[in-house]
């Protein structure tokens, strides 16, 4: 069983009640309770040891990076995050002065986004760090952005690069909450989500929710800096890949996780107006177009040699000499 097919069965049948506008499914849960002007946002998210941090990692980036990865998606549905609680769980021995320093690196990014942290708990658990976000935030009624809502002749928009994150930016991404309220303030974006899983990853569940098939321009791409270097050897690969020959950048690009960028798509007769208003409000931050959304379904990757369904075989097309 997949990590996909699980959450499928899971959120079958799960119970509801009038404050639920989105439930299970989004970047966020989106709720009424009746205040005025204003949906609530809900999230949870984990990070374990072994698989988003190591003993090595310095602690305060395990903070921060808990607190980052529930404030991507806070940002995915264009909202502004508001308080959180804070679980944590420890192994019988523990050095307090490393659990110290977690704090400090959570501490320091709420206060930068105006976070304010308020509970928790602390288990035991053996063998394993891990620590787990619960974030509340709000946006203004009709202002959220779901994944839903893409439409055939949008342009895909993609901030910043893809790939090769491990090399550290998934210690150190920023949360790109400033630019998603901007683009939900002055464009009407039709669906959008945050890239944690990676591309090939992530736009497939934009694409169901909305019913529609993407095309991908491969030459396109904003592949990152890491991303090259791990391809030409001067930079490790992901440790869960031993032994592994590097990956092609572009292919790191479309299937490394955890670059916490914001994907979203918007009808593509705004799309030079939105790239030429983000160049003044955002310079130094990159935008771009990859490609558009087409009907039909899944993901179409075009490149010199024509388009190719992105499956298994799909990815053959990366295989770069
Ligand atoms: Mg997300």
């Amino acid at each position: 069983v997949n990590e996909f097919d699980l959450i499928h069965r899971l959120t079958q049948s799960l119970p509801a009640n009038d404050s639920v506008v989105a439930g299970a499914g989004d970047d966020c849960a989106v709720l009424d309770l009746g205040i005025p002007g204003q949906f609530l946002l809900f999230k949870t998210d984990a990070v374990v040891e072994g698989i988003h941090f190591t003993r090595a990692t310095p602690p305060e980036k395990i903070g921060r990076k808990a607190l980052a990865r529930a404030l991507s998606d806070i940002a995915a549905m264009a909202g502004t995050p508001a308080a959180a609680l804070v679980t944590l769980g420890l192994p019988q021995s523990f050095d307090p002065e490393f659990v110290a320093q977690i704090y400090a690196g959570l501490n320091a990014l709420a206060a930068r986004f105006g976070v304010a942290i308020v509970g928790g708990e602390t288990t035991t658990n053996p063998g394993r760090i891990f620590l787990s976000i619960s974030l509340l935030g709000t946006v203004k009624k009709g202002k959220q952005i779901l994944r839903r809502g893409a439409q055939p002749a949008d342009a895909i928009f993609v901030t910043g690069e893809l790939g090769g994150s491990i090399a550290g930016k998934h210690l150190d991404f920023e949360p790109r909450l400033a630019e998603a309220q901007w683009l939900a303030e002055h464009f009407p974006i039709h669906a959008m989500l945050d890239l944690s899983d990676g591309l090939a990853g992530d736009l497939p569940h934009l694409l169901k929710a909305g019913g529609v098939g993407a095309e991908i321009l491969k030459s396109a791409l904003p592949v990152s800096r890491a991303a090259k270097m791990q391809a030409r050897g001067q930079l490790p690969p992901a440790p869960h890949q031993p032994g592994a020959s590097p990956k092609p950048a572009a292919l790191a690009a479309l299937t490394d996780g955890e670059d916490f960028e914001l994907l979203f798509t918007v009808s593509g007769k705004v799309a030079v107006k939105l790239l030429d208003a983000w160049k003044q409000q955002f310079p130094q931050l990159k935008l771009t177009c990859i490609g558009k959304i087409v009907a039909g379904e899944g993901i179409l990757i075009r490149d010199q040699t024509g388009a190719h369904k992105l499956g298994a075989r799909g990815y053959e097309h990366f295989r770069e000499p």
